[in-house]
């Protein structure tokens, strides 16, 4: 496996006098009031067991945004690594149990080589395993929530260790218990995946017409990668080093889901084409964010206050050109919100954790 400064900004640079700009995909944040590093579970577990500082767990800092005055109290960094692979007596399914801080990709790359499907539509996605529970991660049809079997968690109420089911996770679209809570420490993430050269059906249309195959349809593993880390690329959606266009948090808002009345609320203000959109349960209907925002008026490239813009590739992303601030950074982004509002009724909520800091 790679460093894991390949794909975390983190441990690319010494620890001590830095800001948290160092440690977040978009380079911005103030100073923490202190940081630690844990490199396994035990670790992860007495860096916080008898604090009572407020504490941070930042992981790849690819879904945070931490204010310009810092965080007052103790940030973890989760440095632990590790794969298993428990082969077992099951001739179609193989358990993976990955710790929390070994860089997500790499764990995608890993089993897409290995010959095991399920996560292969993940590729490319920054960040840590042990954050993908935290929010669900999800992209191109597919999200942790259909692979994971259990999350083993240190719990600071209970002062306990143990394995949290799905169904305790409560994962939805973009969240779960975890997220916007700092109660629990997610130490491992135990996976189930088929034992297929094949990928999951592609579930997602504009992936399939990169493959140039019928939605449904499975394709080698290798090729669902490959097809997907393309359409990221393109997209600033994969860390680059020399591209400011992500210097961001991937997503800034999430797709509005909206009930049946505010759906016909917002149509009645389109004029023309309709966004893409996509029925759930309960009469309820996601709409594409991106879409709302460029027909707000935030087009690719939009350039917010001090340094900030919306990328050149994707109106969902906020990014920092170099030498922005959060502070600026969250002036575009409720101007965006607020332009998105006035346009179609429709209010989008931040996809990121924001810390010391509020939309
Ligand atoms: C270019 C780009 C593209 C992206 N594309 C996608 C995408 O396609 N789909 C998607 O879902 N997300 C996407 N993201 C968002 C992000 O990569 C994911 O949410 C990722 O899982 C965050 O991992 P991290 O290790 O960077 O978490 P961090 O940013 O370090 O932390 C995020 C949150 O999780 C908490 N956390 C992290 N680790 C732990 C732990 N071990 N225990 C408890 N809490 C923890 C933090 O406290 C924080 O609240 C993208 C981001 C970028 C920059």
């Amino acid at each position: 496996m790679p460093d894991v400064s390949a794909d975390m900004p983190a441990a690319a640079v010494p620890m001590e006098g830095r800001s948290l700009a160092a440690y977040t995909t978009l380079r911005l944040g103030g100073p923490p009031g202190r940081l630690i590093t844990a490199t396994n579970q035990d670790d992860l577990v007495e860096s916080v067991r008898d604090t009572t500082d407020p504490v941070l767990v930042l992981a790849g800092g690819s879904n945070l945004v931490v204010g310009d005055a810092g965080f007052p109290g103790t940030v973890v960094l989760v440095r632990s690594r590790g794969i298993r692979v428990d082969a077992g007596e099951d001739a179609d399914t193989v358990a993976v149990t990955v710790e929390a801080g070994e860089p997500w990709d790499d764990v995608v790359a890993a089993t897409v080589a290995a010959g095991l499907a399920g996560l292969e539509c993940l590729s490319g996605i920054p960040g840590s395993a042990g954050a993908t529970p935290i929010q669900n991660v999800g992209a191109y049809g597919q999200e942790v929530a259909e692979t994971i079997t259990g999350v083993r968690i240190y719990d600071r109420v209970t002062d306990e260790v143990s394995t949290m089911t799905p169904a305790q996770c409560r994962f939805a679209y973009r969240t779960s218990l975890f997220k916007h809570s700092d109660r629990w420490l997610v130490l491992s993430v135990d996976f189930r995946l088929d034992r297929s050269p094949l990928s999951a059906p592609v579930r997602y249309a504009e992936l399939a017409r990169a493959l140039d195959v019928t939605v449904g349809d499975r394709v080698p593993l290798a090729d669902a990668r490959a097809a997907v880390l393309a359409l990221r690329a393109g997209k600033g959606m994969v860390l680059d080093a020399d591209d400011p266009d992500t210097y961001s948090v991937g997503s800034f808002f999430t797709n509005p889901v909206l009930d049946a009345a505010a759906y016909d609320a917002m149509r009645g203000r389109i004029d023309g084409s309709e966004p893409p959109a996509w029925p759930g349960t309960d009469g309820l209907v996601k709409v594409s964010a991106a879409w709302l925002i460029e027909r707000a008026g935030f087009g690719k490239g939009h350039a917010g206050p001090g340094g900030v813009s919306v990328s050149s590739k994707h109106t969902l992303a906020l990014t920092n050109r170099g030498d922005g601030t959060t502070g600026a950074l969250l002036a575009l982004a409720r101007e965006i919100r607020d332009g998105v509002h006035a346009r179609f009724g429709v209010t989008l909520h931040p996809e990121p954790v924001l810390v010391g800091c509020e939309l």
